[in-house]
């Protein structure tokens, strides 16, 4: 066989989404859209401001916020970079007066999370000078190398919102737990479930931490694997543990709430009764912590119906140190991550999903003088708004109104040589099959009205 014959025989690769990856096509994306500009709507009456910062950053920046020790940072990165011109060079053979021009390059992750990102910006561009709390909102993708399932993936979406610098009054905790649950709520989001908690602060953390690992050192051998190993990393995350064996266990351990400082104590009073001003209905879980490791007092997680074990579709929480610790001035901060994925995944499973729009008006045209007049009218009825189909060949009248019902198309306009001289349009209903005559001025007229009914 000749080398070209062969290469026929070889079908090309089929490629497919990386796993964890997947494409949102147009049926859905209908729902991924309203659900983002609900939270623009929401978000900006709140007076939230947009930031958009990039999908990579230095490494560093992610180890030293969330911490070098949690599943995020040592297992569930994409990071690359170090060395890349050297192994450029290497694999080209020019290797020459190399070693002293090198400049190690530095490592870069994808983005696992913003809050990071967002500090980073605060920081850089000063925006403890503006009047503060800066409040601002962001959505886009995170990635992190997790095992994909229902509602875990490798790249997924969030929406977020921090508030940066100020005061670190309960009031502000509030009201971002009233702008999430008003959002939600927005949405008709079904089974909406908020947990809070209070983690205490640098004060009285330390000493609940050293007195859990205490306790937890009693109960080693009846742990499993991944809480033994926590004991001495996070003792916190083995009480956000989901495995049955470990449940009895975890009833017997302290509880922060009986071992806050009186700061930390008032704080959290303070935030329950600000929450009760708003009318927003929470329980309290005093198993709540969370996984990144720059949280204190306010933390809080939102659940809700449709989403199996992956029900988690919001955490947030107060990280007052976290600009400080990246190379900024004291400031305070809370702010919360949606899983928008989820978020979607819900509503789609509570029917709340809106149904996909089809085309207001299919165009049947035949003939060439017909044709000109068609796309004037397509530019015209498009400018007033309508969602219009244009074919872009001439079609028998059956076979056009066949495509137009395909398309969910509520009317067709159909123009013959006749309508064009006559000057009187043909306008079908496709829904009851009724079809009427209109000059170009009224028949304008009579959809622009028939859309402000439907709308
Ligand atoms: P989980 O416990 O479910 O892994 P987490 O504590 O890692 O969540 P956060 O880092 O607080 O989550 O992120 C906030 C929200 O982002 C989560 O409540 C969830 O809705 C969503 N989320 C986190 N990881 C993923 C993922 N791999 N795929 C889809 N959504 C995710
Ligand atoms: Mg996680």
């Amino acid at each position: 066989m000749s080398e070209g014959a062969q290469k026929k025989q070889e079908k090309p690769r089929k490629f497919q989404a990386i796993r964890g990856t997947r494409d949102l096509l147009p049926s859905e994306t209908v729902l991924w859209n309203h659900v983002e500009q609900t939270a623009h709507a929401v978000f900006g009456t709140f007076g939230f401001g947009e930031i958009r910062v990039p999908i990579f950053e230095s490494t560093d920046l992610f180890a030293r916020s969330i911490g070098a020790e949690t599943d995020v940072v040592s297992k569930e990165m994409y990071t690359f970079g170090g060395f890349a011109e050297f192994s450029e060079r290497v694999r080209g053979g020019r290797m020459e007066g190399m070693l002293s021009e090198m400049q190690p390059e530095e490592m870069i992750s994808l983005r696992p999370e913003a809050t990071a990102s967002v500090c980073r910006a605060y920081i850089e561009h000063s925006m403890q000078q503006l009047p503060q709390p800066v409040k601002l909102y962001y959505m886009g993708p995170m990635f992190r190398r997790e095992r994909p399932q229902k509602g875990r993936y490798r790249q997924f979406y969030q929406i977020g919102a921090e508030v940066l610098g100020g005061s670190d009054a309960p009031a502000i905790d509030a009201e971002v737990i009233e702008m999430v649950m008003t959002f939600f709520d927005r949405l008709e989001l079904q089974g909406v479930q908020l947990d809070i908690n209070s983690i205490g602060d640098r004060n009285c953390r330390p000493k609940y931490v050293d007195l859990l690992r205490a306790e937890l050192l009693k109960v080693k051998d009846r742990l499993g694997p991944d809480s033994q190993r926590r004991i001495e990393t996070n003792p916190l995350r083995v009480l956000d543990s989901k495995l049955e064996s470990e449940q009895g266990i975890i009833a017997t351990l302290p509880r922060i709430a009986d071992h806050l400082c009186e700061e930390c104590a008032a704080h959290y009073a303070a935030v329950k009764h600000q929450l009760e001003m708003r009318g927003v209905i929470y329980r309290e879980n005093w198993r709540l912590v969370r996984g990144l490791d720059y949280y204190m007092r306010t933390t809080f997680e939102i659940t809700a119906q449709g989403l199996g074990s992956q029900n988690a579709v919001c955490g947030g929480g107060r990280y007052d140190g976290l600009v400080e610790l990246l190379g900024g001035p004291s400031t305070k901060g809370i702010g919360f991550a949606i899983g928008e994925d989820r978020l979607i995944l819900s509503l789609q499973e509570s029917g709340k999903a809106p149904a996909q729009e089809g085309r207001d008006v299919y165009i049947a045209w035949m003939g060439e003088r017909a044709h000109a007049t068609a796309i004037r009218a397509a530019k015209d009825l498009r400018k007033a708004g309508f969602s219009v189909e244009l074919p872009p060949l001439e079609q028998k009248f059956g076979k056009a109104l066949g495509q137009a019902d395909k398309l969910g198309a509520k009317y067709a306009l159909i123009l013959g040589d006749n309508e064009v001289s006559e000057g009187l349009w043909t306008l079908k209903t496709l829904a009851d099959g009724s079809q009427a005559k209109y000059t170009e001025p009224d028949l304008l007229d009579h959809l622009r009205k028939s859309k402000a009914v439907s709308s």
